[in-house]
């Protein structure tokens, strides 16, 4: 039960912001219940204004690969604000953090750092449109990518889970450039390509879908989105805003081995801060301005805050064994998450990418957006709440994915096994 100064906290918020958040999902519209108020976080665990722990899957929606409040980041940010927060002009830490991306990420030679996931999309759909001259773009139905406008069309993440994958406010004639196709469907994208190829820009997608929850590409599709984009002259572009240096330290593309032409980034790469990258080929990213006629800008880009909790996180996780770990960590909650729910007669699909996964309740496969909407969703609800009320927090939505960090011990693990086994044994009785 969420605990009283949350109440009253939350109440508050709901008369002073929509819904009560700066975020749709953070309202817990899709599983009920009033969200509690976070007072702190440290390693896994998030402390409520009420004084509730929990083991936190969310990590800052995979930001937080390292965990909360790493002393080393911690320790970094405190040095770059004891030097003033922002200039508003070239320092030699956005510089030390380019070429730490650039070396981890090949396909980037060279980037431009905005302050958030959706500025990195948006910018690399306005680069590939105008590198191209051409305007209409390939998304695909389920996936997030930020709510620019192209973009907001059949989204996933709070779109799907408020069942409005079309916003509101979005031009219509904006809407019509943006071609939505099935996730992992190759056969759609190529007919797409033979009908309309001339006119089409880019096609943009999460080469491990994370919005609709965690849906890995099927063998071939990633490879099929390369081949037909390059005989057509489209840009490829991955939005890895979750998978870059989540998956491993190279991200989707290193991953499945397929060179996107542009590649966005955020979370991770900011330590938490808010940070976003878009980045390519030399000659492709000459042409963003100062140098090319492709315009972009922002006053706070490349903060020092940003970039300094940055260029630490990327050094932790360089640290050898680093994925190794978090890999046997996560293949333990996933194979605990559906022995326990086998053994309650309960219909699960946990679906993972190294520590990113989905337990889908669905006995299907879910390989897009219209498997992943055949999830009872109603049971994903019960279980969260459950799984709240004994202390772990999932994401709020059975279309997202939850996280580990470097700081989820295997004790956490098994105390969340632990909640799970009562969560399952409690949503089935009902
Ligand atoms: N792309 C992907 C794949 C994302 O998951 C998100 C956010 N979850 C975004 C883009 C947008 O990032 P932001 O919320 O920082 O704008």
């Amino acid at each position: 039960m969420t605990g009283p100064r949350s109440k009253a906290l939350f109440e508050e918020a709901t008369r002073l912001l929509p819904g009560g958040v700066n975020s749709p999902v953070r309202a817990f519209r899709a599983v009920g219940g009033e969200p509690p108020v976070i007072d702190r976080a440290s390693g896994s665990r998030l402390f409520d204004v009420d004084g509730k722990v929990y083991i936190d899957y969310v990590g800052a929606w995979g930001s937080m690969i390292m965990g909360h409040a790493h002393p080393v980041v911690v320790k970094a940010i405190q040095e770059a604000a004891e030097g003033g927060v922002s200039y508003g002009a070239s320092t030699p830490w956005e510089t030390d953090l380019a070429r730490m991306v650039v070396e981890a990420v090949p396909s980037m030679e060279m980037v431009r750092f905005v302050n958030s996931g959706t500025e990195a999309t948006m910018s690399a759909i306005r680069l590939a449109r105008g590198a191209t001259g051409r305007d209409r773009i390939v998304k695909f139905e389920g996936c997030y990518h930020g709510h620019a406008d192209s973009l907001l069309v059949k989204a996933g993440s709070g779109a799907m889970t408020f069942g409005v994958p079309d916003s509101l406010g979005v031009p219509a004639a904006l809407a019509r450039q943006t071609i939505a196709l099935p996730f992992n469907d190759r056969d759609a994208v190529r007919a797409s390509f033979r009908e309309v190829g001339r006119e089409i820009a880019c096609v943009i997608v999460e080469p491990v879908a994370g919005n609709m929850g965690v849906v890995p590409p099927k063998p071939g599709f990633l490879e099929a989105l390369r081949e037909i984009t390059a005989t057509h002259g489209s840009l490829l572009i991955f939005d890895e805003v979750i998978t870059g240096f989540r998956v491993g330290p190279g991200g989707a593309q290193a991953l499945y081995g397929v060179r996107p032409d542009l590649t966005c980034l955020g979370k991770i790469v900011g330590g938490g801060l808010p940070v976003g990258v878009y980045g390519g080929p030399k000659e492709i990213m000459e042409q963003v301005a100062p140098l090319g006629g492709v315009y972009q800008a922002g006053t706070l880009s490349g903060n020092p805050l940003a970039m300094r909790a940055g260029i630490e996180t990327l050094h932790l996780i360089e640290e050898p064994g680093f994925y190794e770990r978090l890999e046997e960590r996560s293949k333990r909650l996933e194979e605990g998450l559906g022995e326990l729910a086998a053994r309650s007669g309960i219909a699960l699909t946990c679906q993972r990418v190294g520590s990113m996964l989905t337990p889908f309740f669905t006995k299907h496969g879910v390989i897009d957006y219209r498997t992943a909407r055949s999830a009872d969703t109603g049971l994903y609800a019960r279980f969260f709440r459950a799984m709240l009320d004994g202390g772990v927090y999932l994401a709020p939505s059975q279309f997202e994915a939850d996280f580990l960090s470097d700081a989820h011990s295997v004790a956490d693990v098994e105390a969340t096994l632990l909640a799970a086994q009562d969560a399952f044994a409690r949503v089935r009785v009902r």
